[in-house]
């Protein structure tokens, strides 16, 4: 460093000058470094965005609607399930429309389970009935 008051050469760390006697303030250098604007850095994580979440939602939502007719909104819950999967597999976040596409999916599914055993319970009286009207048919004959 050089003296600021007469610019004779001084040991760094100088904090008067030899020369003259001019005190020196401590060069930037000799000083803790200042801690830097934190620069931003994306923390590394391995999410991607941009993945269409859109067929999670779009399943998820037709499952709960379709869950009615019993195996078709089944079938979409199995595809819902799937398009999850594989959103997961791409690095993508379950959060958003993937998220509510997922719950939608999993409603469907329980939805879709409970309508099939109605449906299976409501034929099998049906076949009883049938059953039955045909038996007592026969009796009466
Ligand atoms: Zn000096």
């Amino acid at each position: 460093m050089y003296c600021k008051n007469c610019g004779a050469q001084l040991p760094d760390n100088a904090t008067f000058c030899t020369e003259c006697g001019a005190a020196q303030q401590p060069q930037q250098a000799q000083q803790p470094q200042q801690p830097q604007q934190p620069q931003y850095q994306q923390p590394y994580t391995p999410v991607v965005t941009g993945l269409n979440d859109t067929p999670i939602l779009v399943t998820g939502i037709l499952a709960v609607v379709l869950s009615e007719l019993g195996i078709v909104g089944l079938i979409l819950a199995i595809v819902n399930k799937k398009k999850v999967k594989e959103f997961l597999a791409q690095g993508g976040q379950l959060a958003g429309k993937a998220k509510v596409g997922k719950i939608l999916g999993t409603v469907g599914l329980i939805l879709s389970i409970f309508m099939i055993v109605y449906l299976v319970i409501m034929i099998g009286i049906a076949i009883a009935g049938i059953a039955g009207a045909a038996s007592s048919g026969a009796f009466n004959y």
